[in-house]
This record gives C-alpha cells, structure tokens and sequence, in this order.
C-alpha cells in the first residue's frame, strides 16, 4: 500500500530529481492500479454499508446507528475505510463516494422506518474535502428530500481539524442542515486541533468522545479524567455525548457513573451488514442485551 510513497515523490515535487527504487515502483503501480479500481467501484456497486447501533446508557435502548463503508474490493476482499477513503480524497473521488453514502444511509433508514422498525437517525462520516465542496448543505438536503427521510434522522459527524478550517462558511453549511432538522456531531473528539470556541459557534448537537480515551479509561486515570471532563464541558453546553470503542462491561459501568448518555462499541455490537442490521432493529434487542446501571 503505497501512499506514503506517492505523497513522499509529489512532496519532492518539480525540478527535484526523484529516485525510485525498484519497490517503489511496485508500489506506485500497485496505488495507481487500486485508483483505477476505485473510480470503477461505485458503478460496478462494490461499496457496501455497514451500521453500527448506539446505546442510550440510560435506558438501555438503541438510540440511533452509524453508517461505516466498506469497499468489497473483487481480489482483496472486504477493505476496510482506511485502506481507501485517504485515497480517495486524494485523488477527488470522495465526493462522488460520499453522495453514495449519504443516499445509500437516508434510503436504508427510510426504508427500515417503513417496515415499521425503531426510528433513530443515522449518522455519516463527512470528510474534510467533502465539507469544501460549494453545495454541499443543498446536495444534502437533496438527498434528503429525495429518500423521503425526515432531517431529523440523518446526522453528519465532522472531526474537530474540518470544522476548523473555514469558520464562516462551516456555519452556514451547518445552520442549512440544522434548518431541515439534520444533527450534527464532532468526532474523534480530543484527538484533532481541539479550539472550545467551535463547540459554541457552532450548532453542534454532540461530542463523540475518541476511543483513544476510552480504551484505557478504567486503568488509566488520565484517561478517566478526560473522559469525565468531556462528559462535564458538554453537558455545560447542553450537548450529548457519546463514547467510542467500547468494549467491556467496566467501560460502560465507568461511563454510566461519569453521566455519559450514549455509548457506541463492540460490546454492544460490531458495525452490522444491512441484514444483519434489520435483524438487530427488529429483535428490539434493548430489552436483554446490556445491564443498566442507574447514572
Ligand atoms: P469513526 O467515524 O471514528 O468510526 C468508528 C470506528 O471505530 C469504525 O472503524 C468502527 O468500526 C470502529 N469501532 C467501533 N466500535 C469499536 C470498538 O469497540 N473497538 C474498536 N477498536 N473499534 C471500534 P471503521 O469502520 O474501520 O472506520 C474507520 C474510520 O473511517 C471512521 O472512524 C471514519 O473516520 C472513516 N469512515 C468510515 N466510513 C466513512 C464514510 O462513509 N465516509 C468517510 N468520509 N469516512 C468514513
Ligand atoms: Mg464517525
Ligand atoms: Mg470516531
Ligand atoms: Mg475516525
């Protein structure tokens, strides 16, 4: 996987000489070929979507899903989002990729409410360059409108570097999409250029605190009081948060008791398939499947 080889050569850039060795090449080759694939990948329909389910702590109830891609790739087999969404953007192709996901999620969600199964919203990851594109609110609220999903069950997580980048126009991109009742939450929080201003610019519905801090939360005090602080700087600004990668028991008795609302993790579920999803909504697995401990 040759990335790092490619940003290093155009780094180099012009009028540098450039030497490749051998391997090289054949890692060069072998990006240039999976770009090629990638372009082809949206009409040969090997994308795929699969959902996570969100836990409201307090209930115990499935309170909403995310939608995480993932590329059937013909020769590699499933890829996961890392091996390709930085090429992507890379190469401008995450804008078609993520009108896919974005349609993909508001139809599936729409279509699972039509079969009468819980309604929760569904969130997608919005990349950067995503962000830069001029009519994104409006293709959005497009999108929207054509699925027949209500705003209020789409959400979109930004991380804390995009929402950095160009203030104003982040705003009114936001404010349209709040307008149609879209969430909007911040992901990988404390990971990223972390400015507190933002949270109070912005028109931000959640954190999502980064699975980094949770994943050693309940040994590592540091981890704890971040994660506490967190919850408390949220809460103060009337947001909900959610903890990421949680995986055990003595995670979720942590957060509960540190007053966390919503928990996200392979504790609860792994990201599903589409079935295996419908599967989980319909079970209303809230009722067996995770002990509540009063916050
Ligand atoms: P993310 O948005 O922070 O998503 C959470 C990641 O944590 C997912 O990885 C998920 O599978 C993983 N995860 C969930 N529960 C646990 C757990 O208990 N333990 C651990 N160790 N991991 C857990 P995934 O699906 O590989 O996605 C990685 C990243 O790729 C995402 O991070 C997101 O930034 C990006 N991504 C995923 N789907 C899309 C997409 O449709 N568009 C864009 N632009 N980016 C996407
Ligand atoms: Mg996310
Ligand atoms: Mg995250
Ligand atoms: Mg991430």
């Amino acid at each position: 996987y040759a990335d790092t080889a490619m940003y290093q050569a155009k780094k180099n850039g012009r009028g540098n000489f450039q030497f490749y060795t051998p391997e090289m090449q054949v890692k060069i080759k072998e990006w240039l070929k999976l770009e090629g694939e990638l372009r082809q990948a949206i009409q040969r329909n090997e994308f795929v979507l699969f959902y996570q389910p969100q836990v409201n702590l307090r209930t115990g109830k499935i309170c909403g899903l995310e939608a995480l891609i993932r590329w059937q790739h013909p020769q590699y087999g499933l890829l996961s989002p890392d091996r390709f969404i930085p090429l992507a953007e890379e190469v401008g192709l995450i804008i078609e990729i993520g009108e896919w996901v974005i349609r993909t999620a508001c139809q599936q969600n729409k279509s699972w409410q039509d079969a009468g199964l819980p309604c929760v919203p569904i969130a997608i990851n919005l990349s950067p360059n995503q962000l830069l594109q001029p009519k994104i609110a409006e293709n959005i609220i497009h999108i929207l409108q054509d699925s027949g999903l209500e705003g209020k069950y789409l959400g979109i997580e930004l991380t804390e570097n995009v929402s950095m980048e160009s203030p104003d126009k982040n705003l009114l991109i936001m404010q349209d999409l709040k307008s149609c009742g879209v969430r909007i939450s911040i992901d990988d929080f404390g990971t990223g250029y972390s400015n507190l201003t933002y949270l109070k610019q912005f028109p931000v519905d959640e954190i999502k605190i980064d699975k980094a801090f949770v994943r050693d939360m309940t040994t590592d005090f540091q981890d704890d009081a971040i994660t506490s602080t967190v919850i408390a700087i949220a809460h103060t600004l009337r947001l909900q948060v959610v903890a990421e990668g949680v995986e055990s028991l003595g995670q979720i008795s942590l957060l509960s008791q540190r007053q966390c609302d919503v928990v996200q993790g392979y504790y609860f579920s792994r990201p599903l398939t589409t079935k295996a999803c419908t599967g989980f909504l319909a079970k209303d697995p809230s009722l067996t499947a995770m002990p509540v401990t009063p916050g």
